[in-house]
């Protein structure tokens, strides 16, 4: 029985039991209409409902405010790394073009070579590297750029560097190498990237880093943030944003599904594909691109309805749980969690090392090594005994990884607590 398993699994991950059992019959023969979710047309009124109200539960529980749009995707986050790329890259351009076009009037060749000389000298991509995930989005974007002819990814933060070679820490802001933000054309950089929850190495943002802000005299960054892991975790300023993406499969619902929040006037800052063309960029494809999906509705093509309903469900849930606390309820339960986890682990120093440096411990990845391989051997197969399971590290890392998403209950993390608890005073 589903029950009898606590499952710690990084992601699929748990999913409420009763948000399960209704999509079961709504898989089947949705509110009695003798059709299942996953087959009734993405263009149906039904299918225009589901949507309207996924986003209104969305909208509600993180206070998100108008300016904002929510856009379903395709792609998973990894399709949003690239994503991030041909959009800001464009939304960068345009703005160099629009501010060429005031000094140059009607003169659109010196408009091009103006923007075109931007691009050479200025154009940056700002990465904060602190995982595997982040490694990744900067190493998408370095790779698509490279026909353009120079490096254009500015790693602003690379965490192993301070840390013997691995990833575990947040070095201090001030030693992040951020690209200068210039206080005439929106910002230096495209826009500065982050991912708030690593999820291989369990690293998580403690919370909003103070150098995104704008100081005086200068203009906003645009910051773009991963939260594929720890979304619906925490509460979230999501003005602060300029784009806020995640791919379904932890904290929110089944795969195949991707969410993105997206503030408004980037997705009206789109240069035409041909003025992108003569200056040398791509436009972006079009399933990647949020101006055409946003224009839409997010049904430019055939979208996973099954999938928007459920993560509807899961929201809804949230909502009827915690009431007008919202994401603060969940947040306090997910702390409280992760807080049960970490005690045993730090009071059996002998026997469990965490692996991250306390300020940065991730509340969603608890990443954790036993004594040594042998040890950790055992413990994964004592767990396995008990139905402890999804316990094993990220093939990269190694080690142990006890995923707290959202749908495990305290019940199970009590269940592992005592596990630690018995296999510490076992093995010391
Ligand atoms: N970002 C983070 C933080 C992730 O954890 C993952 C997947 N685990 C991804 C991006 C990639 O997501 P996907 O598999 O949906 O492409």
């Amino acid at each position: 029985a589903r029950t009898d398993v606590a499952y710690f699994g990084a992601g699929p991950a748990p999913l409420p039991t009763s948000v399960l059992e209704k999509g079961a019959a709504a898989f089947v023969n949705y509110e009695n209409s003798g059709l299942g979710l996953a087959e009734i047309s993405h263009r149906s009124s039904t299918a225009t409902r589901i949507l309207d109200e996924t986003k209104k539960a969305l909208i509600s529980l993180l206070n998100i405010p108008d300016n904002y749009e929510i856009l379903f995707l395709h792609g998973g986050g990894s399709g949003e790394f690239s994503a991030v790329v041909f959009n800001m890259v464009a939304v960068w351009v345009e703005k160099r073009r629009r501010r060429a076009q005031k000094e140059f009037g009607d003169n659109d060749e010196a408009i091009l070579l103006r923007v075109k000389e931007e691009l050479n000298y200025s154009l940056r991509l700002d990465y904060l590297v602190t995982g595997s995930w982040s490694l990744k989005a900067s190493q998408e974007a370095a790779q698509l750029l490279e026909p353009l002819g120079r490096n254009f990814v500015n790693v602003a933060l690379d965490a192993r560097e301070a840390n013997g070679g691995k990833f575990g820490t947040i070095p201090p802001e001030d030693t992040w190498k951020l690209t200068p933000a210039d206080a005439n054309a929106g910002c230096g950089s495209a826009f500065v990237y982050y991912c708030d929850n690593e999820t291989v190495d369990g690293v998580e943002f403690p919370s909003f880093p103070k150098s995104l802000q704008p100081q005086a005299g200068e203009d906003e960054r645009l910051v773009v943030a991963d939260m594929s892991s720890n979304f619906l975790s925490r509460q979230v300023d999501i003005s602060r944003f300029a784009l806020v993406f995640c791919g379904a499969q932890k904290n929110i619902g089944i795969t195949d599904l991707t969410l993105a929040i997206v503030r408004k006037d980037l997705l009206t800052t789109m240069p035409s594909p041909s003025f992108l063309h003569k200056v040398g960029v791509w436009s972006p494809p079009t399933i990647l691109n949020w101006s055409v999906i946003s224009k839409n509705n997010s049904l430019y093509n055939t979208m996973p309805i099954f999938s928007i309903w459920i993560a509807g469900e899961v929201m809804r849930r949230l909502l009827a749980s915690y009431g007008d606390s919202k994401v603060a309820g969940q947040e306090a339960v997910s702390n409280a969690k992760a807080e049960t986890i970490y005690r045993v682990l730090d009071a059996n120093p002998e026997v469990y090392q965490p692996v991250n440096h306390k300020s940065v411990r991730s509340r969603m990845n608890i990443c954790f090594r036993v004594k040594d391989a042998a040890t950790e051997e055992e413990f994964l197969e004592g767990a396995e005994t008990r139905m402890l399971q999804g316990l094993k590290g990220h093939r990269s890392v190694g080690g142990i990884r006890a995923s707290n998403y959202n749908a495990v209950p305290m019940a199970n993390v009590q269940k592992l607590a005592e596990y630690l608890s018995d296999f510490a005073r076992a093995n010391s």
